[in-house]
């Protein structure tokens, strides 16, 4: 039995997890290609015109691995705990819009839910899963544990390795965006280049200890209700003062980001900050211009400040 996972959305957040767990148990998977110009062709072409960027990419990929392995793996994230907190509707909807796009294909989909205020909670979604993989629940709850423990150590790395960015006396940018968007190759990559290109470095708000972020976003604010956005907005109140500037990175139409960025560009004032709408097209010229820009505006305010505190 082969699974295929698509390489976009929660992938990027959990891939050391999910991949840690198959191959403990011994599952052969396989992970789409990097989003590429076919992908999104293919997103494009089958899900629905008013879906985002990024839910467009994962319908490409889910299309790419069609005929390619005998189960996909369509992860869906409901709810994380709180009744305040919720994730967004693309997220709780996907394996129903997958399901309802492929009907005619009779996808088999591997099935993984989390939804903790109905009691499905992550080692739940895992010990389904491992049955429905015919394994024994012990080798499921071991398999578990170990993948559960790589993601830890991953994660403590990441961020390390981040820390140790933020040292540099180098020109340092925090890229607020979704890991999905920008880790992607296609949309959020060509952001990362530039600003290297740039000289400068970027910084991740993605590459951060969640639990400290969270508990950070509520003094900005009480009432913002996706979790994944939570993590975004404490990783700005985290990294704020170790950085020169703030690129916010949304897919298109992305409602949540929309609203969640008009209310950073009005709480974090004292940092130059950019919003960047990833549409998908072909060329990144005029991402180029405006990055460049950008950073030439936070140099000229640099030197001027520089001035000014030297008398
Ligand atoms: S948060 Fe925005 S980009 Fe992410 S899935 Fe929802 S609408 Fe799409």
């Amino acid at each position: 039995m082969k699974i295929g996972i698509p390489r976009a959305f929660l992938y990027y957040k959990y891939h050391v997890l999910w991949e840690t767990f198959f191959e403990e148990l011994g599952i052969d998977y396989i992970v789409s290609p990097e989003t590429n110009k076919d992908i999104i062709k293919r997103g494009e072409a089958h899900a629905m015109d008013e879906s985002c960027l990024s839910s467009k990419i994962f319908t490409g990929h889910v299309d790419y691995l069609i005929d390619k392995c005998d189960y996909i793996f369509i992860p869906r994230v409901a709810t994380f705990g709180s009744h305040k907190e919720t994730v967004c509707s693309k997220f709780q909807a996907i394996y129903d819009v997958i399901n309802n796009i492929y009907r005619e294909k009779n996808l088999k989909i591997l099935y993984y839910s989390i939804d903790i205020l109905n009691k499905d909670t992550e080692l739940k979604a895992f010990l389904k899963m491992g049955k429905f993989l015919g394994k024994k629940k012990v080798q499921v709850l071991k398999a578990y544990y170990i993948a559960k423990q790589a993601e830890k150590t991953a994660k403590m790395i990441e961020i390390n390795n981040q820390n140790n960015l933020l040292n540099s006396d180098k020109l340092k940018i925090l890229v607020v965006s979704h890991p999905y968007n920008i880790y992607d190759e296609y949309i959020g990559k060509p952001i990362l280049d530039i600003l290297k290109e740039l000289d400068c470095i970027p910084i991740l708000g993605c590459v951060v200890d969640e639990k400290k972020a969270r508990e950070k976003a509520k003094a900005i604010s009480q009432t913002l209700p996706w979790t994944f956005n939570k993590d975004l907005v404490g990783s700005i109140a985290i990294y704020q003062d170790q950085v020169d500037g703030i690129i916010l990175a949304s897919s298109f139409p992305c409602g949540p980001d929309s609203l969640v960025n008009e209310m950073i560009i009005r709480r974090f004032k004292d940092k130059p900050i950019i919003n960047l709408v990833l549409d998908g097209q072909e060329g990144t010229a005029g991402l180029e211009t405006r990055l460049e820009s950008f950073v030439d505006i936070i140099k000229i305010q640099k030197d001027e400040h520089k001035e000014a505190t030297n008398g």
